[in-house]
This record gives structure tokens, sequence and C-alpha cells, in this order.
């Protein structure tokens, strides 16, 4: 039988589409800062940092070079550091645990729970009197269980640094991801949902003086006001041209969250009822999440044949970090206790296109050959 011809291209990711959709409005932005000279903690740092304490409803949001710098600082002015362990879910980005390394301390890899998130009650089993914080992951855009992971924290005295890199817009019970804890962190790498062309992050705080500790540590221990060096510091500061960039996005951020939670809408209609599949929930299946949908990740039957079914029909997938979870990254050597229920994940778990350069037609496309893949 001969082999069908892919009839469409639906790339997982567009680079290069992220620019030129909207190079209009990206040049006048740049254009601003590259004309004035203006590089380095500038008006757009501080006008981004702004719209972003303004939109989350906290009192401070710090830019810097990344996430994991976020992670890095905000752990550090929460007091976390040698001798210290902290608990976080080993479904996560290698950044979650190697934050907690770099400040000294000792990452203790949890299960996930039914939702792929953190498991409250895997937290709870892992505290010893070393326990000092818990860095709950929010993948994907959806929030984690707050209500259950707060109560923990709060009945063993643990701080909650959030690692919100995937969730900026997400809430549970109307609160946004990052104003959980007492630090949370963003990520603008170019593939999340609010991106820049380069790297970019921010630190989340409604503690003033954990604020100000955070703009110290990105810029050399500088206080702002006196210029004077006042405590050992790094060089983590957001560019001001990438923060042009994420400013020039973020006044359609509402529209682009809405788009990913229609695409997400049509995945689910449209691939619902396929026993070979585990859909994420729907957009407003569980009225306590709100979710941004920052990757549309299914579990499914023969998940290795079926990425290159559709790959060979020109359409993208991921299986997210080569595959595995962080415990099972044998050179990082962290407890390697089995966690069952992220294992089996990473055995069936698969990425879809979800983003602004995917058409209703690609999605239509994407499921009709998924369909045509489990009929066959
Ligand atoms: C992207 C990501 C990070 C790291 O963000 P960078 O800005 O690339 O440093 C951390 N945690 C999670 C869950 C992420 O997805």
């Amino acid at each position: 039988m001969p082999v069908p011809v892919a009839t469409r291209a639906v790339p997982f990711f567009d680079y290069q589409a992220f620019y030129t959709r909207q190079a209009e409005m990206f040049d006048r932005a740049m254009k601003g800062v590259l004309t004035r000279g203006a590089f380095i903690l500038q008006q757009e740092v501080r006008d981004f940092e702004a719209a972003l304490a303004d939109y989350l409803g906290v009192r401070h949001a710090i830019g810097v070079a990344n996430c994991t710098d976020a992670l890095i600082i905000g752990l550090r002015v929460a007091g976390i550091g040698p001798g210290d362990e902290v608990i976080f879910p080993s479904h996560t980005f290698v950044a979650s645990p190697s934050s907690i390394h770099w400040v000294g301390a000792r990452p203790i890899p949890v299960d996930m729970g039914e939702d792929g998130l953190i498991d409250p009650s895997a937290i709870e089993a892992a505290i010893t009197p070393k326990t000092k914080a818990v860095m709950p992951v929010s993948l994907n855009g959806r929030t984690c269980k707050f209500d259950a992971i707060q109560e923990v924290c709060d009945r063993h005295g643990l701080v909650i640094v959030e690692d919100s890199a995937q969730a900026l817009g997400s809430r549970f019970q109307g609160k946004a991801a990052g104003t959980f804890g007492a630090i949370g962190t963003f990520s603008f790498y170019p593939a999340k949902i609010l991106g820049c062309f380069g790297d970019g992050g921010a630190i989340v705080t409604d503690d003033d003086d954990l604020a100000h500790q955070a703009r110290l540590y990105r810029d050399h221990g500088r206080d702002e006001a006196t210029g004077q060096v006042v405590q050992w510091g790094l060089n983590s500061r957001l560019d001001n041209l990438q923060a042009a960039v994420l400013l020039a996005q973020f006044e359609h951020y509402p529209e682009t969250i809405a788009r990913r939670r229609e695409i997400a809408s049509m995945y689910h209609e449209g691939l619902g009822g396929l026993p070979q599949l585990k859909l994420p929930p729907a957009p407003g299946a569980d009225p306590d999440h709100f979710d941004t949908y920052q990757n549309y990740e299914l579990c499914a039957d023969r998940r290795t044949e079926l990425a290159s079914h559709l790959r060979a029909q020109g359409i993208g997938t991921l299986i997210q970090w080569g595959g595995k979870a962080c415990h099972q990254h044998e050179a990082l050597g962290l407890p390697s206790s089995p966690l069952p229920r992220t294992e089996e994940f990473f055995q069936r778990c698969l990425m879809l296109p979800v983003n602004l350069f995917v058409t209703n037609d690609d999605v239509a496309y994407v499921i009709d050959h998924i369909r045509g893949f489990y009929d066959n």
C-alpha cells in the first residue's frame, strides 16, 4: 500500500512564526528600546513588572534572567540553604530540583496524584525534621491542589516556593498560580505561553522584604536607591529588550489564553471517548481550576507508534523531557525510590500542538489522524 503523503504541516511549535506573525508589533516595541539605547533595568522592565504584578494581584514582580534563576533567588531569599530538604514533584523540568541543589539544599522528589501534579499526601509522607520548604509545580498551565498543600505546609511550618513557570494566568479557586506561596516564579522562554526572544523570568511575592532582597540579588547586591553594594549578589536581570517584547504581547494575554482553551476544547470533543487515550480535563470541567493549557498533554496507548504515525502526517508532538521524570536522571543522584504514578505517566505521555499558530483546520487534521491510528 502506498504511504499517504502528508497534506499539512502542524509543527509542535513554530519559533519563526512566533516573530513573523506579529512582526510589526514586535518591531515597534524593539525599535523603541534600541533607538533610546535603553538596555538594562529601564522603563520597559519597570512597566512590565507593574503590569505583571497587577495582573496577578500581587504586590511585587521582579524581572530576572530566567525562571531557574527566579527559583534559586526565591529559595535563597526564603531562607533555604545547606542542611535543608525541599520536597518537589518528580514530574517536572530538571530546573525545579537544580534550583534546590544550587542553594545547597537537598531536593526530595515525590509522586504525583491523579491530576499529574504533586500529591499533597506524598508531601506529608516525605517530611523529615530537615524539611524546610515545598516546591509545588503547576504544570501544563494547570494549578496544583493548593488548599491541601497549604494545609500540610501550615501544619508543619513549611515555606512554599512555587514553580509556576508554566502557569501564568492559571487559577485555583480564583487565585493566580504563583501567589500561593512566599514566592512564585515565571518563565518567559520562547515556547512558554508568554515567551520572549530568548530567556526571561520573574519572581513574584507579596512580602516587601523578600521583594527587596530579590532585587538586590538580581543586580550584584546593589541597592536601587543608593547604588551601594549592600550584600553579595548575582547578575540576573531581565533584559529591557525582552521586557519590551513581553509587554507588547501582554496586552493581548487574555485572548491568548482564550484561544488555547478553545483549542483544548476542540481536542476534548474530537478525541473524547477513545478508550486508548486519557485526556487532560476540558476547560471548565472543574470549577476550582482555570487552566491556560501551556501544554495539551495526554496519555496514550502505543504512544511512541502514535507519535511516529503523526510525524509521517506532518504533525509534531513531544514526549516531554526525554520521557524521564527527575528522579530517573541517574547522573543527578536524586533519591531513587520508585514513584509509580510518575513512572507510569512517563511511559504514556504525549503532547499535541497547542499554540497560536495552530488553526482550527490543523486541530481537526490532528484529531482525524489520531482517530485513524486507533481505528486501524
Ligand atoms: C521552563 C521551566 C522552568 C525553567 O525556566 P527557564 O526560564 O528556562 O529557566 C522551570 N520549571 C518548569 C516547570 C518549566 O517548565
